[in-house]
């Protein structure tokens, strides 16, 4: 069980900060009361990012971690619960934001359709694997239609290309 603080120990902060670099992500900086993430293309989509955020910010006090979306590596105007209690499990919580927008994971499975999705599709897409997840209705790939496709858990999601 983790004890959060204003400030963390080194140990756990180069902890999570390895575990997130694991994932593939860049780290802009790393320290007692904050870690700063680099988004590129894809985490700015999937985060709705503004055009002058830059970084995916993980802090933590005493009533746990945060995260936040930011212009500069000091300041997070709207810090968010960032679900977990240990660096591996804060870390994956980071990729899902990444990837999905969302830090807490949804039991859904997404299809990687082998041809890009037309004009009529209604499934919503992910940007992450270029996948979807079917919407029952969609004339491409709803409940009467059976296409060729892969699939793969949210939390298995890969990141992106
Ligand atoms: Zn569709
Ligand atoms: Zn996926």
């Amino acid at each position: 069980m983790t004890t959060f603080a204003d400030e963390m120990p080194e140990p756990w902060v180069r902890a999570l900060a390895d575990h997130i670099e694991a994932g593939g992500w860049g780290l802009a900086d790393a320290h007692e009361s904050a870690i700063a993430v680099h988004l590129g293309d894809t985490a700015r989509g999937a985060l709705g990012a503004a055009d002058t955020d830059r970084y995916l910010v993980i802090g933590w006090s005493a009533a746990g971690a945060d995260w936040g979306l930011a212009a500069s590596r000091g300041h997070v105007p709207h810090p968010q619960l960032l679900p977990g209690d240990t660096p591996v499990q804060l870390a994956a919580a980071v990729g899902r934001l990444m990837r999905t927008g969302r830090a807490e994971p949804r039991e859904i499975r997404h299809a990687v359709p082998y041809g890009a999705p037309g004009e009529a599709c209604t499934c919503e897409r992910i940007t992450a694997c270029r996948g979807l997840i079917p919407d029952a209705d969609c004339p491409e790939h709803g409940d009467r239609r059976n296409p060729a496709m892969t699939w793969h858990w949210e939390a298995l999601c890969p990141p992106g290309a």
